[in-house]
């Protein structure tokens, strides 16, 4: 039987679902066991995301047009996307600026009205991703199959929603245990 092509990507987070993740420990030894990890930050340094991938976990909101690239690139090309954490879930910490009025009073603020010397906007397209006036969880721009909330999720929640994938199944994501917020 084939394994499964598993794969994490990281967006505007700040990687602590990923740190979540690690902190499966020694389950992480069976999970390798069991699928091909294809993409991800964490032990698969390869630039593309390849085509057929089975399963997904996406962390981080959608704040500029690269994440917005690369999660349509993602959605896809996998079967299975699960929104993970509540960074993706709701946009969460990263959609703190959207408080200030959209993208561009952030950027003066950043780089004119506090830049120490030669304050200038950042400007290299195709080099410095340009920033989404509003910052918005992924499922505002692809469909999610599963929404994993938690900030970051417990490794426990992690590890019991990709158990029953593992097996050919969908998790209930129900209950506090599975979807919490925080
Ligand atoms: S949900 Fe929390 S832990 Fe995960 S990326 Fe966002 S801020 Fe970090």
């Amino acid at each position: 039987m084939s394994k499964i092509r598993f794969a994490t990507v990281w967006l505007a987070g700040c990687s602590g679902c990923h740190m979540s993740f690690l902190d499966m420990d020694e389950w992480l030894i069976d999970l390798a066991a069991q699928v091909d990890v294809v993409y991800s930050p964490v032990g698969c340094d390869l630039k593309d995301y390849p085509d057929h991938v089975d399963v997904c976990l996406v962390e981080g909101a959608i704040a500029n047009e690269e994440n917005l690239e690369l999660l349509r690139h993602v959605r896809a090309r996998t079967k299975t996307l699960i929104s993970f954490g509540d960074c993706a879930v709701t946009a969460n910490v990263p959609a703190m600026r959207n408080m200030l009025g959209g993208a561009e009073p952030v950027l003066k603020r950043a780089y004119l009205e506090l830049g120490d010397s030669t304050p200038q906007l950042p400007h290299e397209p195709g080099i410095v991703p340009e920033l989404l006036d509003q910052v918005r969880p992924i499922h505002e721009w692809v469909p999610v199959d599963i929404f994993m909330p938690g900030c970051p999720p417990s490794a426990d929640r992690i590890r019991a929603t990709l158990e029953p994938l593992l097996r050919g199944e969908m998790p209930v994501m129900e209950g506090r245990d599975m979807i919490k917020f925080g």
